[in-house]
This record gives structure tokens, C-alpha cells and sequence, in this order.
């Protein structure tokens, strides 16, 4: 039998957590009768700052039964810190852990093959979603792009999975010595090591309320995992740089060789063209440049990645 614990960030989620949490604990009652976990099994909602009446529903829920508990975190710090916070105060409590978030798009029916490959010996067994059905074309599109280009640019993301996993303690323990504060869970979590498996699952709706994922914070993700996973920008500018010298070089003989031949009197164009490309191009590699000294600048601060103001526990 595992101890089994639930860590699902919250963020406004007043509309879906009643129901989350009927469903939730049902799950846990039938698997609890199953014995495949242990009755101190427990589902804890981080309350990422929310606005609404989030952690007053997670307030109540916790005195009603105490298979609830609540984590308050002390602003919005995002998903992927909320979720880190869960994990991270979690790991000396359970024997494993699985993530998913509050509106259960993911199938919660997928927690028992997750459970029996963790007792087969994985320590991180990952939920993927066999189809994309329920998604808009642009959210499938851009979704199925990103996890490509990620694993080009060799962040290797396993296809097609979020952030609903199970993690054994021992997997997090090791996933805590990871200290970087900008963080892209889905693209640490592979770089662990030890056994891990995938479960594929059908993704549903959103059962109420509205996504707290638009895609201003989609992108934001995307950008977060390209540069925090890989230094593969950097590289481009060093190859086009040198492409760009090569180019220069031959022009460089072009010009000269016209000039010998005396046809110097145009140039205006050639030498607007190149002012201006080179000049974007130079923007543009500072940029990505500045970028990375922006991480460098907060991994130096050494910040924490959340606070944690209230833990109702017992
Ligand atoms: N979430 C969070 N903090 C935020 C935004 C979202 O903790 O700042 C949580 C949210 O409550 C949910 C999960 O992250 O449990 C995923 O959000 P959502 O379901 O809205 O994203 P989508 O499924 O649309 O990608
Ligand atoms: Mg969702």
C-alpha cells in the first residue's frame, strides 16, 4: 500500500474546487477500500494567492474531513512555483506524490495504473494524453510545436505531457537538490534519472470556470522552458554571426573588385540593407543575450520560490 499524497495548485479556482474535491475524495475512498493506499493518504490544494474564495473552500473542506489539507502560498507566484511548493513540503510525507491540477482535466481514473507501475519500481510515472480532441485547433497546434522545438533544441520534454505525475519520494528527494529559481518542471523532472514510465489518458474539459492559463501565460511558459532548458539561442547567434561574417567577406571582394573596374557610383541601397540587417541582427543577439544574464542575475539572488503562510495540516 502507498502513502499517497495529491498536490493540486489553486488559482481562483472557486467555481471547480467543491466538485474537484467530491471527486477527488471519492476516488480516494474507493482506492482506500481497494487497499491500494493507505488510510493517511491525503489531498493537499495549494492555494497559489487567490483572489477569490479559493482557500476558504479549502479552509472548509479540511474541517470537514481531514483527508483535505491546504497549503496557502503567501502571493500568486504561478503554477509551476505553486506546484514545486507542494511538492517540496509534501516529499517528507508521502511515499509518492502525483500532481494535477485543480479542474481535473486529467483523468483521475489514471491514479491506479499510475500507482501499480510505481509498485512495478518506477519512481516518476508520467501522465500523457493520448489525443487532443478536446482542445481548440490553435491550443493543439501550438501546444504539439512546443514541445517539438523544446526537444530539438534538447530540452528532451516527454511528448504530450503536462504536469500531472507521480513521483516517488525518493525522485523528490533528488528533485530537491535542483535549486534554480527559474523553474520548468515538466523539463527537470526527465533530468532525475531513475525508472520512470508513461500512462496515456484522455484529457477532458474543464469542468467550471474559465482557463488560468491564457495565452499571454502560455508563451511565457514556452519562453520559460526554451531558455531555462537549453543554450541552443545562443548557439544560432554564434552560427549566424559566422554566416553573416562569410557573407560580408565575399561582399567585401565584390566591392573591391568593383571598385578596380571603377562602377562605384550606386551603393545606397547596399549600405541602408546592411545597416539595417545588421543592426536588427545585433538587437536581437543582445537581446537573447540579456535574457540569460536576466536568469543569471535572479539564480545569484538566491531568492526563495515560495513562501508558504499558513499549512493546515492537522
Ligand atoms: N494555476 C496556479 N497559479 C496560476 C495559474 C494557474 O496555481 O497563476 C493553477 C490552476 O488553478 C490550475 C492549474 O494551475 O489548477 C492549471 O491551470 P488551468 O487549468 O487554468 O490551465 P489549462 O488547463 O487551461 O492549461
Ligand atoms: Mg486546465
Amino acid at each position: 500500500m502507498v502513502k499517497l499524497y495529491l498536490a493540486i495548485p489553486c488559482y481562483n479556482e472557486e467555481e471547480v474546487l467543491r466538485d474537484s474535491a467530491e471527486k477527488l475524495k471519492n476516488k480516494y475512498e474507493q482506492m482506500m477500500s481497494e487497499h491500494k493506499i493507505t488510510f493517511d493518504s491525503k489531498i493537499v490544494f495549494i492555494d497559489d494567492g487567490s483572489k477569490d474564495k479559493t482557500w476558504s473552500i479549502i479552509r472548509e473542506l479540511h474541517e470537514e474531513n481531514d483527508v483535505f489539507q491546504g497549503i496557502k502560498l503567501s502571493r500568486n507566484r504561478g503554477h509551476q512555483n505553486a506546484l514545486l511548493c507542494g511538492l517540496m513540503t509534501l516529499k517528507d510525507e508521502a511515499d509518492a506524490v502525483i500532481s494535477i491540477d485543480a479542474d481535473l482535466q486529467d483523468d483521475i481514473n489514471t491514479f491506479d495504473e499510475m500507482i501499480s507501475k510505481y509498485e512495478e519500481g518506477c519512481d516518476v510515472v508520467y501522465g500523457v494524453r493520448s489525443k487532443r480532441e478536446t482542445d481548440t485547433f490553435f491550443k493543439r497546434f501550438t501546444a504539439e510545436a512546443f514541445y517539438k522545438i523544446l526537444n530539438r533544441m534538447g530540452a528532451k520534454v516527454i511528448f504530450n505531457h503536462a504536469d500531472f505525475r507521480l513521483m516517488s519520494r525518493r525522485a523528490l528527494e533528488a528533485f530537491s537538490q535542483y535549486k534554480e529559481t527559474n523553474i520548468f518542471l515538466r523539463g527537470m523532472v526527465p533530468l532525475i534519472g531513475y525508472k520512470s514510465d508513461i500512462v496515456t489518458y484522455e484529457r477532458f474539459e474543464r469542468l467550471a470556470g474559465e482557463s488560468k492559463y491564457p495565452l499571454k501565460k502560455m508563451l511565457a511558459l514556452a519562453w520559460e522552458g526554451m531558455t531555462s532548458m537549453s543554450i541552443q539561442p545562443i548557439r544560432i547567434i554564434t552560427w549566424s554571426g559566422l554566416i553573416i561574417f562569410i557573407i560580408s567577406l565575399a561582399m567585401i571582394i565584390y566591392s573591391v573588385v568593383r571598385f578596380f573596374i571603377g562602377a562605384t557610383v550606386s551603393g545606397w541601397a547596399s549600405t541602408l540593407c546592411s545597416i539595417w540587417a545588421l543592426g536588427g541582427l545585433q538587437l536581437l543577439a543582445i537581446g537573447i543575450i540579456g535574457e540569460y544574464i536576466g536568469k543569471i542575475y535572479l539564480e545569484t539572488k538566491r531568492r526563495p520560490r515560495f513562501i508558504v503562510e499558513e499549512y493546515l495540516k492537522d
